[in-house]
């Protein structure tokens, strides 16, 4: 099968054209669609699986497809349409933002990064001039929220990557706080899913409270 295949529409297509993904790897081939039919998700995924772009592509092409960007919208509060949590500030800056921005291109789609371990400023501006995708480590995002500068409430997309990581390192208070805001209206439906390489009991947890009538998802 090929991602021609799969509805992504046209620029999101192009850009994985230019990037010479030829052919879906299997988390992708079965991730994505399922996220396309607006079926949320638990997948497991190890890493060199393709399951950044398996999370990417379904958010990307989601946006393009129901709220394409349109007037720049920027602003002292940040109010991002996707958000994606990962465990580190490498995963977030070197892997999943470069992804996210590389197969962005030319939608017009704005993808900021905010991770811990560094001066907030640059990240404050950065969603100072508006930002549809948000890609996050759990302990910066809370200091943003605490600050009044993000507001969760126009989240759509949620993507919890290395679910199991981010529990080793103790961000669970974290991400329930995060997602406690995500569920006050006017928050409407919101689409999750959640990539984990284990699922002990409290990776099970977690899908059962942020998960909906979810699809499970073994590669
Ligand atoms: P990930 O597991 O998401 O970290 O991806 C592992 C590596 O595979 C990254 O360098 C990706 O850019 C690359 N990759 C992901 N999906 C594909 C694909 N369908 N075709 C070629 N390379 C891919």
């Amino acid at each position: 099968s090929t991602f021609a295949e799969i509805d992504l529409g046209q620029i999101l297509n192009e850009n994985i054209r230019r990037c010479k993904y030829l052919k879906p790897t299997p988390v992708q081939r079965h991730a994505i669609p399922i996220s396309l039919a607006g079926r949320d998700l638990m997948a497991c995924a190890q890493t060199g699986s393709g399951k950044t772009a398996a999370f990417c592509f379904p958010i990307i092409a989601g946006i393009m497809r129901n709220s394409p960007p349109g007037r720049p919208r920027g602003g002292r509060k940040a109010f991002p349409l996707a958000l994606i949590l990962s465990p580190t500030r490498e995963l977030s800056s070197q892997v999943i933002h470069d992804e996210a921005k590389k197969f962005s291109f030319q939608t017009g789609i704005r993808v900021v990064v905010a991770y811990g371990g560094a001066p907030i400023q640059n990240q404050l501006r950065d969603l100072e001039r508006g930002v549809e995708i948000l890609v996050a480590t759990p302990g910066r995002l809370v200091d943003l929220l605490e600050r009044g500068r993000i507001s969760l409430s126009s989240i759509r997309y949620l993507a919890l990557d290395e679910a199991d990581r981010m529990l080793d390192m103790g961000f669970e208070p974290q991400i329930r706080k995060i997602v406690e805001q995500m569920d006050m209206p006017p928050a409407g439906r919101r689409q999750t899913m959640l990539f984990s390489a284990t699922f002990p009991r409290e990776i099970q947890r977690l899908a059962s409270d942020f998960l909906g009538n979810y699809i499970f998802l073994a590669v």
